[in-house]
C-alpha cells in the first residue's frame, strides 16, 4: 500500500485495536475473489481504492461488509491474518490482540470453526513466522442482538483455548453497552477478557456504562471522554488503557483533521494512552504509519512515543507471559530513535 508517512517507525509496539478483517487490502481482496468464484462490483484495484473515502463509521462500514464477501475458506482467514502480520511485524509490532467479527462471517453462512481455525493457520505460528506473539479477542456486533451475541459466545466455546477475550464493536450510536450485559457475564464467567469500543462516535457516558456495566479493562477508542473531566479523572485513577487509532479518526471524521487529536492532551491529562491502527487497510496506515503521523503532525516528543509503546506492552493481555512483557519493555527502552 501508498503511506503518505515514507519511514514507519520500528519502535517496539503492541496493537491492541486491530480488526483483522480490516487489513484486507484491495490486491488481496482481489486474489481472493478470483480465488472463490465472487464477483466484485468494482473493475480493479484502482477503482476499489477510491471507494475507500468515507463520510462517517457507516458508509464505511457498508464497504467493510461488503468486501468481506471474499473470505470462505480457512486458507483465506490464514493468508489474511499472515499478511497483517508480515505488514506489522515491518513497523515495530511485536505483540498484536487481533479482533475478529464473527457473526459479519457465520450470517453469510462461513462457520466460525473456519474463521477461528483459518485464523490459527497465522496465529498459531505467528512467532516463529513474524516474530509477533499474538492473542485472538471476538469482537460481537453492537448493532445486532444481544441475542445473537448470547449464540455466537455460546458456539464459540470449542475454541476457547484459541480465544483470550470479548469486545464490541460495529455501529456505536443507538447500541449502548448495556445492551450486552448478560453476554460479558458470561463471557467473564468463562474466564475470558474484556474490551469494548466506547466513545469513539457513542457519547462519554457510553465509556462509564462499558466500565461499570460490562467490567471492560480497556477501553477501545474513548476519545469522547475528553467532554467529561470527571470521566477523565477516573480513568487517569484506575488507569484504564484507552486504544486510540488517530488515522481511522481522520478517516471517519471523528476528527477533522489529525492536527486538530486530542492524543496530546489526553497524555498531558495522565491518561494511559495506546496508539494502534483500527483498520489500517481502509485508514491509510499500519501501526508504525500512526505512530509517524502523530509525531510529525503533532509533534510528539520522544519521551512521549516511548510512553506509548510502553502502555501498549502494559496494558496487553500478557498476565500469562510475564517475562515476555518484560523483555518487550525493555526492547521499548533500549530502542534508539532514527
Ligand atoms: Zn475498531
Amino acid at each position: 500500500m501508498t503511506s503518505p508517512y515514507d519511514a514507519s517507525m520500528p519502535l517496539p509496539k503492541a496493537e491492541l485495536h486491530l480488526h483483522v478483517e480490516g487489513t484486507l487490502e484491495p490486491e488481496l481482496a482481489f486474489e481472493l475473489a478470483a480465488r472463490n468464484g465472487v464477483r466484485l462490483p468494482y473493475g480493479d484495484t484502482d477503482e476499489l481504492r477510491k471507494a475507500y473515502q468515507f463520510e462517517d463509521l457507516q458508509s464505511f462500514l457498508n464497504l467493510y461488509y461488503e468486501l468481506m464477501a471474499v473470505l470462505r475458506t480457512e486458507q483465506d482467514f490464514a493468508d489474511l491474518a499472515n499478511a497483517y502480520l508480515a505488514r506489522a511485524a515491518a513497523q515495530g509490532v511485536r505483540h498484536a490482540e487481533i479482533f475478529f467479527d464473527p457473526q459479519a462471517h457465520t450470517k453469510r453462512g462461513v462457520e466460525l470453526g473456519t474463521v477461528v481455525e483459518g485464523l490459527w493457520r497465522a496465529l498459531g505460528s505467528s512467532e516463529a513466522n513474524h516474530g509477533v506473539s499474538t492473542r485472538l479477542i471476538m469482537c460481537f456486533l453492537r448493532d445486532d442482538s444481544a441475542e445473537s451475541a448470547m449464540e455466537t459466545l455460546r458456539a464459540a466455546e470449542p475454541y476457547l483455548d484459541r480465544i483470550t477475550g470479548v469486545g464490541l464493536d460495529s455501529a456505536e450510536v443507538g447500541h449502548p453497552p448495556v445492551k450486552f450485559r448478560e453476554v460479558y457475564e458470561a463471557a467473564a464467567a468463562l474466564g475470558l477478557r474484556r474490551v469494548a469500543h466506547a466513545g469513539e462516535e457513542g457519547p462519554p457516558a457510553y465509556i462509564t456504562e462499558a466500565l461499570d456495566v460490562l467490567g471492560v479493562e480497556r477501553v477501545d477508542h474513548g476519545l469522547r471522554c475528553m467532554e467529561d473531566p470527571a470521566l477523565v479523572e477516573r480513568l487517569v485513577r484506575e488507569r484504564v488503557p484507552l486504544t486510540l487509532c488517530p488515522l481511522s479518526n481522520v478517516r471517519l471524521r471523528t476528527v477533522d483533521v489529525l492536527a486538530d487529536h486530542p492524543l496530546p492532551a489526553m497524555l498531558d491529562a495522565g491518561l494511559m494512552c495506546t496508539v494502534n491502527s483500527d483498520d489500517p487497510a481502509y485508514f491509510g496506515g499500519y501501526a508504525g504509519d500512526n505512530f509517524d503521523a502523530v509525531r510529525s503532525t503533532l509533534g510528539l516528543s520522544e519521551d512521549r512515543l516511548r510512553e506509548l509503546a510502553r502502555n501498549s506492552f502494559a496494558a496487553s493481555f500478557l498476565e500469562d507471559d510475564e517475562e515476555r512483557r518484560e523483555r518487550y519493555l525493555a526492547e521499548v527502552e533500549a530502542y534508539e530513535f532514527p
